[in-house]
This record gives structure tokens, C-alpha cells and sequence, in this order.
């Protein structure tokens, strides 16, 4: 076949000048001497720095950009403050003058030459200098200039105190990259890590002598490497009074002791790194520990710096900063530094933070907690410090790869843990032998199935923060588990050595990664570097059928490919022992593949028995040679819910009781799949039996989600059928059954803060009223659209209704549209105020006069008979009248919070209703005022427009039940107070399936 030699010329083209320039790599040298003085009175750093800035590239440069990230902390301009804001934290964007931060007394001169400096694309944190003589190859400037950095509030982000505990991280002014690609100027952001240039550091630090530092590089100053060595002493032997001195100290943290007067000055150097960070806390305990690394043998010296109050959570922190460094060495190559550290910090930024050398962890609420954030921040020497990717533009590079080490420590240091089902209820619920590969596999198939995912490859800025983390971390972890899975550890490792060694200490690219890995593998790769990082395309197999020979002597297993992605993929065999007797691999290939094997006497065949590789559907990967259903994975009921295991087919049930008006008391069982992972398909059966109806009344809800390519985030096909009494007559009852498909729509590959949907449903409706059947049909097409920030939502959604009896003598086609706005109108009471607009019309209108009530438009939202398509849950669903259930009324039509019958319509009505939040009272109870205006139906009135309003107080609960006083309202709606109870009106909203979950506003 032609295909593949195609695709090879095609990719050696493409890849050809990658593999020409990864020879003729080059990148530029920075060299900085920096002095430094805290002023921990004010929170200010003064300082002097002066850098070497050699060009090793083959271009003359006439510019400078220098990132000035301190002011990233100054207003609401910057890139950080905008990207908090969207991303719905507020701190900076709205934040005091006092906590917020900035650089200035900048006065560069290169050379000794005064320069000026411009803003480049007006971003506070991004210095452009034009070169008064330009930068030929091979030569070097030196650059130098004072300069005052104003400490922000650490509850910012990185840079920052929190009172006189410092964390000083992007606090100087550095040069952006200049690259093959040019220069990358990028200003700070929290979501978002970095690219610098690598070199040294001669950093010295003056300060009042009773800080204890936490750095980058190795300490110059001998006093002050006796002060710790001191420090180390007195902790280990005071171990035990520490910890018992703030057992059950509660609230109030360490105190801060007085500044000493005395101030000091130390100083650290390292070559071979891209940034220097360093922490200072008065409070610090200090443990000291070494660790031998594998082969060389050579000892690398371990500091674990940690505020009394966490000193019981930080006994064992040297044990995890040795562990760690030994296995990323021994799975990567040898950490080249002399100390690796760790420190204790209040960062605002994830739950640790990695600096070369030096990482700062946020607060943790266990040990194994605490392990796992210390080891994967140490990982971060490997894969941000040593092998400094553009983590801006490929943050997979070190997030991913990093992840993937991470889980391989866990899995190798604690083999059989179950990481994930000790966090779920301590294994309850069915989450038995879950661990933590588990755990980043459930979340990656959690938001994989909403279709809300975003490829590896996305730039910082453009993941949702969901996806950063789940995509860019975890999905990462899992496609590189997958790689490793399929080469084997032993040369999966050689290969992560060979990377380590031809790119440490430099900038490598995701091309430079591929063209090593298929260099080193000489297979294309291309199933990862291209389906799995660069596109949300799934991986799905199954096995299709397996035929025995008659003579029972092998068998042929066939595998076919219903995924988007064709990579390899492993087979189990397993014999009537249920031992596994092959493992083997199918490489690539055409959509089916056949696996020969020449065992006999199999008992099953399972794709990814290891659950390795992250595919989409686990469910159509089993077949078993004695079962009646072959490719059926044996029944397992369990109760409530749990996960849906890979080899079983689970059911979870669990007894319900319900009730209504009609049917009274009715008792149940609901089966469903609705567990973790979830399912492709998936169902909800729930029969109950009525007391009062005297018959089966229930929900069923069955669907199908697919993930398409292109066009669609996400398409769900499902069925509603609903049926309960309907009358306290004997053989009464509705039973609807609604077909439906709802589009999550919108670019696979983007993320917006603009959320689309759209959903068509079909309706079959029988309404059985002592035993006359009355049926009736319908469409619906409803178009969904909604964004916001964290100060404004809007959403629009527009729905055409179709709807008659089976005879055509009722008839309605009605179109609606509605508009919803709210703002936050007090930022710091987090106090709203919302108003939706309506316009309802009935197109068509065919019924006779006296029974078309149900089909009419209703200014105070629909009754339960007037819900045509069976979506809202009504207790007693054809209440009328001064019924007390008539009072429940749905968020619909006119949405007026009272219940006046006045206002309803067979023609249209439009209204505004607006709620607002209460300053100093708490946010369930609100303000309401509905304006109405409709077109009055009663031919003995004449037709006349007619306005109606009212206004009053509401009590809602978490969107599903609210209750509304009405205290004024327009004389036409009736007097209110003649039986004020009945002019109380409730909602209740409890269905989740016909509306969807809106997945868009928990994953955006
Ligand atoms: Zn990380």
C-alpha cells in the first residue's frame, strides 16, 4: 500500500529541519551578580544588579527585552491582574494599593552607558531596549541598574509576604529568551509558568541576622551554614517538645520573633540554572539530611525549612526530598547540584511552587499529602531547571512529564496503594482498588466526556483552568504512561536518559522530544506526538471477535480500532486458570487487527488488562470463552453507586421512596450506571410501585454520549420516559416519553468563555384519565448561549414548542425568546442583582375555548398542567383553582413570583423580572419586582393590552426551592390580602436529565 511510505516522506520533510537545527543548536548566556537588602519594616527590596548578556546566536540584535515581572503586582493593567480577574479571582484586579507590588528606580546602562527603556505593547512587566550599538554574534554585553522592589501581599500569587514571612520569586529584571524563534517577551501570569535564559548567579542577600534563607545555589558564607547546621542540631534533638509544644494549638500560627538589629549578608552561587528564588522566615526549623544518587554515588545535601506549627506534618520532609531526588536521577539522570531544598511558604499560587534548587510548598493536610507536592516540585530540577522547555507555550514539557514521574514514585515506593479509594470515603462506595494512576485517569475521562477538553498542546494562556490541570498535568501523565507501557521501562528509561543528556541546560522543543524518541525507537510516533499531544482524539478498541481453532489449538483475536487515534495497543491472554499466558502489543495498523496466538484452553482475552492506557471506553474490552455473552463483562450489583470497573458490567441499585398527590406513597428500586468513570452509555432506571395509582409509576432516563471530532464539544442522543398518576381517579395516569439530543456546541480545541447549546426533543404523550386515553405530540428546539465574569453574567436562550393532540383538534406552535443579565452590584458582600426579560408568543392557537388552559402562556410561570413536555416535577400536577399544590409554579413564561391567574394568555406576553441580593442580610433572601405586560384573551373584556406587577420578598435554596411573599402588586392581579396564603408561591426544581447539567460553567 502506498499510505505509508507517503506518510514517511511526508514527516521526514517535515521533520528535516528540526533535525538539521537541533545540530546547529545555540542558545544565549546570562550571568548575573545581584546584591540584595530586605526591609522587612516596609516590605522592600533594595538592590543593585549587573548581568553579562552573551549572544550566541547567529543574528545581530538591536534590542533588549527585559521582563520587569514585579510590576505584574501594580494595577489592574497587567496580564496578571486580567487573567486572576477572568478566571474569577478578583485580589488583584480589585486589590488595596497596599498589597499590591512594582519595580521601579530602574536606571539601566550597558555597558556603562545610560539607556532608556519603553513598555513594550504597553504591559507594565515587559522592558524593551533598543541597543545603542548593535549585538553581533559571538559578542557580549553587560548590562547593570539599581533597583526597589515593593513586596506584594503573598495572597496574590508568587512573589510576595505574607507579614514578615518572604517569598521572593521573579523579583529581579531579567532578559526574555531569544530562541530560534525569535524573542519570547511574555509578562507574568499566574496560570502560566516560565522560559529563561540559562547561566549563573552571584547572589548576596543582606538581612536581619535572625531570618533563616532557603535559596537557590550553594551558600558561600560559612557563618551562615554554621547558623543552620546549628538549627538542624536543634531541631532533631527538640523533635519531640516541638511537636508536643503545638499539639492542639489551634488558630493563631507561629508568631514572628523581633527583627534582630544586627543585619547580615550571604551569598549563594550556581551555574547552570535559569533563575534564582529565595525564601526567608524568622520562624524556620531546619532538618538536614543527604542523599547518595544512583551509579556516581555522589551526595547531595537535603534542607527541609518549616514553621513550628507544621513540624509534626514535616518530620519525615527529608525522607521525601532523598527519595525523590534518588528515583527522578535514577529514571532521568543525576541531579547535577550540590543541595536540593524545600520550604514551607503561604503561596497562593497551586500547592507548591518549583525553583531551582529550591521548591516552597503550600500548606497540606496529611503527610502523604505533603510527600507527594514536596517530590513533585523537587521533580521540577528535571523537567523546568535542567530541561528548561518554553513551559509558557508547552507547559506539558514539565507539568506532564513531571506527572508522569510523580505517579511512577507513588506507584513504585508504595505498590499497591489505593490512593484514590482512601479519598473516597476511605473505599466506601464501591471504590475499592483504586490508586493513584486511577486518580488522574477518572478525572481525565470525567472531563473527556463532556467533551470540555482541550489538546496537550495548548498554550498557557488559552487552557481553561480545569484543563490546565487535568489536560496539561494528568493527561500528559497518562499518554506518557501509555508510551512507557508500550516500549517497556528499560528502554523507555534509556531513551528519558538520552533526552536528559543531550538537552540539559538547554531549551528543548517538542520537535526536538519527537525526533529523539523516533530516533532512539526508529518506529513514527507519530499516533502520539501528533493524535495524543497535539488533539483531543480518544483511544478505543475492542475486541471484535476471537475464533478458536476447532482443534482448540491457538485462536485469532480480532481487535478493531473505534477510536479517533491509532496507536498500539496491548492484548492479554488469559488461560482457564486465569493466569495471564501472553502479553503482546499490536502495532499500529489498519482499523482491525488479528492477533495469532498458539495457546490453547483460553479462558479470556482483555485489551489493557493493566488499565495503562487512557482509553475511552473500558466496557468493550473483555471476551470470555465460557460465557453465554461473550464480549458481556460479568454482572456485579452493587449498591448506591461506585465505580464502573473495567472488567465488570456494574449495576448499582438502590431502594427509593417517593411521593405525589395522586399516587401518594410509592416504593422503589432505581437501577443505574451512573458511575466513575462514566460510561458511554449510560441509564437510570427507576420503577416504583403507587399506593395510589395502583400501578407502576417512575422515571427512566437512557443515553448515549459521542465525542465527534470536529463541529461539536460533545453530542448526548438519550430518552426520557416518565410516568406518574395523574388524578385520584383509578386508572389515571400520564406516561410521556421524550427522545432527545443535545449538542454542547462550539470548537472542540477552544476554549471560550462563551458556553453553546443546543437541544431538539421529540415528545410522545398519553394522558389517561379513568381509563380514555388522550394522546398528544410535539417538538422542541431550544438554543442556549451564556458567558460572563466574575461581575457580570449574561445568557440568551431561545426555544420554538410544537405541540397537539394526536387528533390535530388542539394545536399550538409558540415561540420564546428570553434574555437573563446579572451584575454584582457590592463586590465585597458578593451582592447580586439580576433581571430576565421575556417575550412569549403562540404563533398558532387552535383549541377550544373552555379546555385550552394547558396550552396557554401564564404570567406567573407554568402550573403543572400547562408544562406541555413533562419537564419540571409537580406535586400535584394538575392542581387548579385555590388548590394549596396550584401555588407551585415553574421559572417560566412570565416568571412573576406570585400566582395570580390574571395574565394568562393565548397570544403573548412579555416581562421583566428582577431580583437583587440584600446588603448585610444573608444571600437566600432577595427583593423581587415582576413587570408584565400581555395581551388580554377574554372576548368579553374586549382584546386590551394589559400591564400588571408586583413586588415582594423571596427565600431561595440552592436553586432548587424557593418561596415568594408577594407584598404589593397591581390591583388588576386581585386584592393580595384577602387570603394572603394563597397568593404565596413555590418553586421546586429538580430536574437535572431534560435541562443537562451545564458542564460548560464547572469545566470553563
Ligand atoms: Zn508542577
Amino acid at each position: 500500500m502506498l499510505k505509508t511510505p507517503i506518510l514517511k516522506i511526508i514527516l521526514f520533510i517535515l521533520l528535516f529541519p528540526f533535525v538539521l537545527q537541533s545540530q546547529d543548536y545555540w542558545q544565549q548566556e546570562v550571568n548575573y551578580t545581584i546584591s540584595v537588602t530586605l526591609d522587612d519594616e516596609n516590605h522592600f527590596l533594595y538592590a543593585n544588579e549587573e548581568f553579562e548578556y552573551i549572544n550566541n546566536s547567529p543574528d545581530t540584535l538591536r534590542e533588549l527585552y527585559i521582563h520587569l515581572w514585579p510590576n505584574a503586582y501594580k494595577d489592574r493593567n497587567s496580564a496578571l491582574a486580567k487573567q486572576m480577574y477572568k478566571n474569577g479571582n478578583d485580589e488583584l484586579y480589585y486589590g488595596k494599593p497596599e498589597n499590591r507590588g512594582w519595580i521601579d528606580s530602574l536606571d539601566f546602562k550597558i555597558d556603562d552607558r545610560s539607556v532608556s527603556y519603553s513598555l513594550y505593547e504597553d504591559q507594565p512587566d515587559i522592558a524593551l531596549i533598543q541597543l545603542k550599538d548593535p549585538l553581533i554574534p559571538g559578542d557580549r554585553i553587560h548590562v547593570s541598574t539599581p533597583f526597589r522592589v515593593k513586596i506584594p501581599s503573598g495572597r496574590i500569587s508568587r512573589l510576595g509576604h505574607i507579614d514578615q514571612s518572604y517569598q521572593m520569586t521573579q523579583w529581579f529584571p531579567k532578559p526574555a529568551v531569544y530562541d530560534k524563534n525569535g524573542w519570547n517577551p511574555m509578562p507574568y501570569l499566574n496560570q502560566g509558568e516560565f522560559y529563561s535564559e540559562f547561566g549563573s548567579f552571584d547572589v548576596s542577600i543582606t538581612l536581619p541576622s535572625n531570618y533563616v534563607v532557603g535559596a537557590t545555589g550553594d551558600l558561600q558564607t560559612q557563618s551562615e551554614l554554621q547558623f543552620l547546621n546549628e538549627l538542624a542540631d536543634h531541631t532533631l534533638k527538640k523533635f519531640p517538645e516541638i511537636i508536643s509544644g503545638w499539639k492542639g494549638l489551634k488558630g493563631p500560627k507561629t508568631p514572628f520573633p523581633a527583627s534582630s538589629e544586627k543585619m547580615k549578608t550571604i551569598r549563594y552561587t550556581q551555574k547552570d540554572v535559569h533563575d534564582f528564588a529565595w525564601f526567608s522566615d524568622k520562624r524556620y526549623l531546619v532538618l538536614k539530611g543527604e542523599v547518595e544518587l544512583p551509579k556516581t554515588r555522589k551526595l547531595v545535601t537535603s534542607w527541609a525549612m518549616f514553621v513550628p506549627q507544621n513540624a509534626k506534618l514535616w518530620q519525615n520532609a527529608i525522607e521525601y526530598l532523598n527519595d525523590g531526588t534518588y528515583y527522578y536521577s535514577k529514571w532521568n539522570g543525576n541531579y547535577p547540584y550540590e543541595q536540593v531544598t524545600a520550604v514551607d511558604g503561604t503561596i497562593s499560587a497551586g500547592g507548591g511552587m518549583e525553583y531551582p534548587n529550591v521548591t516552597v510548598i503550600g500548606n497540606s493536610s496529611s503527610k502523604n499529602e505533603l510527600e507527594i507536592v514536596i517530590v513533585h516540585e523537587v521533580g521540577h530540577n528535571w523537567f523546568y531547571g535542567i530541561l528548561g522547555s518554553n513551559e509558557r507555550v508547552h507547559g506539558w514539557m514539565d507539568e506532564g512529564i513531571n506527572t508522569l514521574n510523580e505517579v511512577r514514585y507513588i506507584q513504585n515506593k508504595y505498590p499497591g496503594n489505593k490512593r484514590l479509594s482512601d479519598m473516597v470515603l476511605n473505599g466506601r462506595f464501591h471504590m475499592n482498588d483504586l490508586d493513584y494512576h486511577d486518580l488522574g485517569d477518572f478525572m481525565y475521562r470525567l472531563i473527556q466526556k463532556t467533551g470540555y477538553d482541550q489538546p496537550i498542546e495548548t498554550h498557557s494562556k488559552e487552557f481553561s483552568p480545569a484543563n490546565y490541570g487535568i489536560v496539561m498535568y494528568q493527561k500528559t501523565g497518562l499518554v506518557f504512561h501509555y508510551l512507557k507501557d508500550y516500549l517497556g521501562d528499560k528502554e523507555f528509561d534509556r531513551i528519558m536518559h538520552t533526552y536528559f543528556d543531550q538537552w540539559k541546560f538547554k531549551h528543548p522543543q517538542p520537535e526536538d522530544l519527537r525526533v529523539l524518541f523516533e530516533k532512539e525507537t526508529g518506529k513514527d510516533l507519530s499516533w502520539f506526538f501528533t493524535d495524543l499531544i497535539q488533539t483531543t482524539s480518544h483511544v478505543d478498541y475492542k475486541i471484535q471477535n476471537v475464533k478458536e481453532a476447532d482443534d482448540s489449538q491457538g485462536a485469532k483475536i480480532k481487535v478493531k480500532n473505534v477510536g479517533q487515534v491509532n496507536g498500539p495497543i496491548e492484548i492479554n491472554v488469559f488461560d482457564l486458570s486465569g493466569k495471564m499466558v501472553e502479553s503482546s502489543w499490536l502495532e499500529p495498523g489498519e482499523r482491525e487487527t488479528t492477533l495469532e496466538t498458539n495457546r490453547n484452553s483460553i479462558s479470556k482475552v482483555i485489551i489493557d488488562d493493566g488499565k495503562d492506557i487512557p482509553e475511552l471506553s473500558r466496557q468493550n474490552n473483555t471476551w470470555r470463552s465460557k460465557a453465554l455473552f461473550k464480549k458481556w463483562e460479568p454482572l456485579k450489583l452493587e449498591f448506591f453507586i461506585g465505580d464502573n470497573e473495567s472488567d465488570r458490567t456494574n449495576v448499582f441499585w438502590t431502594p427509593s421512596i417517593a411521593g405525589n398527590a395522586y399516587d401518594k406513597l410509592m416504593l422503589g428500586i432505581a437501577f443505574h450506571n451512573l458511575g466513575l468513570p462514566p460510561n458511554g452509555f449510560q441509564y437510570l432506571i427507576a420503577p416504583h410501585y403507587s399506593f395510589g395509582g395502583k400501578r407502576i409509576s417512575g422515571i427512566s432516563e437512557l443515553s448515549y454520549t459521542l465525542l465527534p471530532k470536529t463541529r461539536a464539544k460533545m453530542i448526548k442522543i438519550g430518552t426520557s420516559i416518565k410516568s406518574f398518576a395523574n388524578s385520584n381517579y383509578s386508572e389515571s395516569y400520564y406516561i410521556g416519553i421524550s427522545p432527545y439530543v443535545r449538542f454542547a456546541l462550539g470548537s472542540r480545541n477552544k476554549h471560550s468563555s462563551i458556553n453553546q447549546q443546543l437541544i431538539i426533543k421529540g415528545l410522545w404523550r398519553d394522558d389517561v384519565y379513568a381509563g380514555v386515553t388522550k394522546s398528544n405530540f410535539g417538538f422542541k428546539g431550544i438554543y442556549t448561549l451564556n458567558g460572563g465574569n466574575p461581575d457580570f453574567k449574561w445568557g440568551v436562550e431561545s426555544t420554538v414548542t410544537y405541540y397537539q393532540d394526536y387528533d390535530g383538534i388542539e394545536r399550538v406552535f409558540r415561540g420564546e425568546i428570553e434574555g437573563d443579565l446579572s451584575f454584582k452590584y457590592l463586590r465585597k458582600m458578593e451582592k447580586w442583582i439580576s433581571a430576565r426579560f421575556y417575550y412569549g408568543q403562540n404563533f398558532l392557537f387552535d383549541s377550544p375555548y373552555y379546555l385550552n388552559d394547558h396550552m396557554q402562556l401564564a404570567m406567573s410561570g407554568a402550573r403543572g398542567y400547562q408544562d406541555l413536555f413533562l419537564e419540571e416535577y409537580n406535586f400535584e400536577r394538575n392542581a387548579s383553582g385555590g388548590q394549596f399544590w396550584a401555588q407551585q409554579r415553574n421559572d417560566n413564561h412570565g416568571g412573576f413570583y406570585s400566582t395570580s391567574d390574571f395574565g394568562t394568555t393565548q397570544y403573548w406576553l412579555t416581562s421583566l423580572n428582577v431580583k437583587a441580593d440584600i446588603p448585610y442580610l444573608p444571600n437566600f433572601i432577595k427583593l423581587f419586582s415582576n413587570h408584565g405586560l400581555f395581551y388580554d384573551n377574554y372576548m368579553w373584556n374586549g382584546y386590551k393590552l394589559r400591564y400588571m406587577y408586583n413586588a415582594g420578598l423571596s427565600f431561595e435554596f440552592g436553586g432548587i426551592f424557593g418561596v415568594y411573599f408577594p407584598l404589593v402588586r397591581s390591583e388588576n392581579m386581585g386584592n393580595l390580602f384577602d387570603s394572603y396564603g394563597r397568593e404565596i408561591r413555590f418553586t421546586l426544581k429538580f430536574n437535572v436529565f431534560d435541562k443537562g447539567i451545564n458542564f460548560a460553567n464547572i469545566f470553563n
